[in-house]
């Protein structure tokens, strides 16, 4: 059984809303204007990863934050 695998797969699903690592909501956004969305957004206190754009925007829809159309 490959632990890592399933280690990585999971935090590349499951966006950390809270870091893991210092208890901080403040998420490191991309500053382009077209953000690839499977980079890696940092906390943005210690700069451990949190998850890719792509997780944090169904993490988003899901926790239903997106706005309204
Ligand atoms: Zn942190």
């Amino acid at each position: 059984m490959d632990i890592e695998a399933n280690v990585d797969l999971m935090n590349r699903q499951t966006f950390k809303l809270v870091c893991a690592q210092c208890g901080s909501l403040t998420v490191a956004l991309p500053v382009e204007a077209q953000p690839d969305p499977c980079s890696i957004l940092k906390c943005g206190r210690c700069g451990s990863p949190r998850g890719t754009l792509q997780a944090l925007r169904d993490t988003s829809v899901q926790a239903g934050i997106r706005h309204p159309v």
